[in-house]
């Protein structure tokens, strides 16, 4: 899974995941390769377990995901579907 996604789902689905499973993520000791582990294991639970929940706002043009699950702008090749 790509940094982009792994940081969607993080930003925008976290709080589907019980807090016993997310708060290992704010586990002050984490070095920052730690914690982009961490959050790739997450990104994957989400995906697992919450895909009808998760909307992946992917480009209806080039297919890359936008920045947020409301962009109507493609940040890729700038595509606007307002
Ligand atoms: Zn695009």
């Amino acid at each position: 899974m790509d940094k982009e996604t792994v940081d969607y789902l993080i930003d925008y689905y976290l709080r589907l995941l019980p807090l016993k499973v997310k708060k290992e993520l704010i586990y002050p000791y984490l070095t920052d390769a730690e914690r982009q582990i961490k959050k790739t294991e997450l990104a994957r639970l989400l995906l697992e377990d919450y895909r009808d929940k998760i909307y992946m706002n992917n480009c209806p043009v080039c297919g890359k995901l936008a920045r947020t699950p409301h962009a109507r702008q493609c940040r890729h090749c700038g595509h606007d579907w307002h």
